[in-house]
């Protein structure tokens, strides 16, 4: 058979990489280098040349997009369906284990995924249980000790405190979350991994069924592995070294949520045998593009270092808008993308990347003016709205009882009169018994503990989940979720609501019913799973997916984070101030602050033919006015790459350059001072000449501000 579209529109490197036999491979490259195109190819030479089954393959990527744009190209490659393949993410491939083990990974069957959101409301109610003050002990926080060291791929029992009463109070937090997760059958993002994990590890019959059916392990942006993650890999292929990666150390993003550069080189440490392959030309840019990315980095320190070159042409000049504020901003850009689109272009090859999706509500304001579609990834997502997560809470709840979370959300939503105090007798009784609020309800109605008011409403619930339960008995997925609308009464809640809101509410439940009809999960040889189980999964993995069709055509709308991998004809970075971009808390932080470059470079590689990037001179935000300074990040780019845009006249003018210097009048970065009005601070950054300098301080109580050193009244303290 002729497989020479296999290899032909591949450079020496990339062939290379794509045809050498099994073994431990590591791709290093930067952006838009092929990395991805050499990982799809493989899997399709590996298929078609080399006759390996579909079924052993394993590929793992970050983002739900980016996992679905891996499975479409690998079938348009191999002209067949992929479904026998496992193509994911590591979240959803974690999950597919969990789901089909679940008694070896001591789940009960009908666990139940929770996002981030579930998982605060479930520390709330934790603290509230305990009497722990919420504002000595804030949830977040605790949230991101749980999460951190489940990264890290520590249970609650593997930690000490050594008398640090700090941790000793996290340690016993996280032991009682552990507690009621297991109760109720809840399992968060960073709980499928370790468990996953530990299943795989503990278990050793399942790891050698594994470690035989995965022949071929693939890793798309390996450089954001965090621990548990490559534990996971290397279970999995130790002793094979069956495992493919490719990476970009440039392009390592997710540091703050445990990821490890590291890896790399425990990569290169417990696979000594591997092949390194560097991809060099870059594909994807004009040159102007690349140039800017490429200096941009640079200003980094801690690199391996690569080349990345391209033959394409210089492009246009990167655009640079600087805005009166935020809403002047959209306006541009809304109306720059007007123009590409009267140019005869597409919307979908348009994109908004911004830093924090808050910035999104602007953009999509004036797209919807000017009625241009637009689908936005993350942000208010359409399975974290809340009458969806009002009818998924129904759905869950009909699938596992014991799920408290949905229990609680529901308990009263439509309104039927069940007060706090019942609730809040409910919640003591559970506890005391160590049982679901579910079956505690049971036992109370059973003994007639309630007056007959309360008693009558909490009946009415039980009927409701025992109707649904025999009437969505023989029902298909689409007609569950259907009956759930209307038997919960939330439909007709909906319909009292004011007109406007109530109907859209409505319409995102129909919405919810047409996503249920057209899921389909790739699991062809996974009968055993049940659909709303997996359905209810997805939900809550990929929620973000809904807003439209993935090829319908409109703009996109997503963040800087969610962007990595992708590539777009068009892209605006938008909002690049200190204090927005690089973020408020990375500025004192150099590893942070070398993060937010990284991100930066990823935000510029996205873009094939043109780069518009734009700042406001002040912004609201958070419900909070600033006028912040352009990012640090513009004077990294190479002036003669860019040109300055005024609304209506073009003026080929480069940025203004401002001189920036580690010391100015006396004063030197940081500085510690003490200030008249705004008491303590450290200095940050000092710019500017004559009439025109000033300084940039981080005050511990009023945060960020540019003063004018000529007029600043503070002292030096060290
Ligand atoms: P990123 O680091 O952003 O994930 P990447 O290294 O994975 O980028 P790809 O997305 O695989 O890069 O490729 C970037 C673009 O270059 C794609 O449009 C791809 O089709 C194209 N490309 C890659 N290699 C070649 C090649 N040899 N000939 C032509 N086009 C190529
Ligand atoms: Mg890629």
């Amino acid at each position: 058979m002729d497989v020479s579209f296999l290899i032909n529109n591949l450079n020496d490197a990339q062939r290379l990489a794509v045809t050498a036999p099994s073994k431990a491979m590591l791709i290093l490259a930067g952006a838009g280098s092929g990395k991805t195109r050499v990982l799809v190819h493989r899997i399709a030479w590996k298929i078609q040349v080399e006759g390996v089954s579909p079924h052993s393959i394993l590929a793992v990527t970050f983002t739900n997009k980016a996992a679905l744009e891996m499975r479409d190209r690998v079938e348009k490659l191999l002209k067949f369906p992929t479904q026998a393949m496992w193509i994911g993410t590591f979240h959803g491939l974690a999950h597919r284990i969990l789901r089909r083990h679940a008694s070896e990974a001591q789940l009960p069957t009908t666990f139940q995924v929770m996002d981030s959101d579930d998982q605060l409301r479930v520390i709330k109610r934790l603290l509230k249980s305990m009497r722990i003050d919420d504002k000595k002990w804030p949830p977040k926080q605790i949230q991101w000790f749980v999460n951190g060291q489940k990264d890290e791929g520590l249970r609650a029992k593997h930690l000490s405190h050594n008398g640090d009463f700090f941790l000793e109070q996290m340690i016993k937090l996280y032991h009682a979350y552990e507690t009621i997760c297991n109760q109720s059958g809840l399992v968060d993002f960073a709980e499928l991994l370790l468990r996953a994990h530990e299943l795989l590890r503990d278990t050793p019959e399942l790891l050698a069924f594994y470690r035989q059916r995965f022949r071929e392990v693939h890793v798309d942006e390996f450089q954001d592995t965090n621990k548990v993650q490559y534990a996971w890999l290397r279970l999995l292929t130790e002793g094979k070294d069956n495992l493919f990666i490719v990476g970009d150390d440039d392009q390592s993003i997710y540091g703050w949520r445990g990821a490890q550069i590291a890896n790399i080189f425990n990569f290169q440490q417990d696979y000594p045998n591997y092949e390194l392959i560097r991809l060099e030309q870059n594909y994807r840019s004009t040159a102007y593009i690349l140039q800017a990315a490429n200096q941009l980095i640079t200003h980094n320190n801690n690199r391996m270092g690569k080349q990345l070159w391209t033959d394409s042409d210089n492009g246009e000049l990167i655009s640079l808008y600087s805005a009166f504020n935020e809403q002047d901003e959209a306006y541009f850009v809304v109306d720059q993308i007007q123009q590409w689109l009267e140019a005869g272009n597409l919307k979908k090859e348009v994109a908004i990347l911004y830093r924090s999706n808050a910035q999104s509500r602007q953009f999509e304001e004036r797209l919807m003016i000017e009625a241009i579609p637009y689908r936005v990834y993350g942000g208010l997502r359409f399975f974290e709205r809340a009458e969806i997560k009002n009818a998924l809470a129904y759905l869950r709840l009909l699938s596992n009882r014991n799920d408290d979370p949905s229990f609680e959300r529901i308990i009263n939503t439509p309104t039927r009169g069940i007060g706090q105090r019942t609730l809040d007798s409910l919640r003591d009784f559970a506890k005391y018994e160590q049982i679901s609020l579910w079956q505690a309800t049971e036992r109370r109605i059973n003994d007639n503990f309630f007056s007959a008011r309360a008693g009558n409403a909490l009946k009415k619930f039980q009927k409701i989940m025992q109707d649904l339960e025999t009437e969505s008995h023989s029902l298909v997925l689409y007609e569950k979720v259907k009956l759930v609308g209307e038997k919960s009464g939330l439909i007709d809640f909906y319909k009292k609501e004011k007109e406007d809101r109530g109907e859209a509410r409505i319409e995102n439940l129909e919405e919810l019913i047409n996503a249920a009809r057209a899921f389909d999960y790739p699991c062809e040889d996974d009968e055993t799973l049940n659909d709303l189980d997996m359905f209810l999964a997805h939900a809550t993995l990929e929620a973000g997916e809904m807003q439209g069709a993935d090829a319908d055509d409109c703009v996109q709308l997503m963040t800087l984070h969610s962007a990595k991998g992708l590539e777009f004809k068009h892209v605006f970075m938008v909002g690049l101030e200190e204090g927005l971009f690089p973020s408020g808390r990375s500025i004192e932080d150099v590893a942070r602050l070398e993060e937010e470059r990284r991100l930066c470079y990823v935000g510029i590689t996205r873009a094939m033919q043109k780069l518009c990037i734009s700042y406001a001179e002040s912004r609201r935000l958070y419900g909070k006015e600033s006028y912040p300074s352009p990012s640090r990040f513009l004077r990294e780019i190479p002036k003669d790459c860019v040109q300055e845009i005024r609304v209506r006249a073009k003026v080929t003018k480069t940025f203004k350059t401002i001189k920036v210097t580690e010391s100015l009048g006396g004063h030197r970065v940081g500085d510690k001072i003490s200030h008249a009005k705004f008491g303590l601070g450290t200095i940050l950054q000092l710019e500017g000449e004559g009439t025109q300098e000033k300084v940039q301080i981080n005050f511990r109580e009023s945060g960020l501000k540019w003063l004018m050193l000529a007029y600043a009244k503070f002292e030096r303290l060290s």
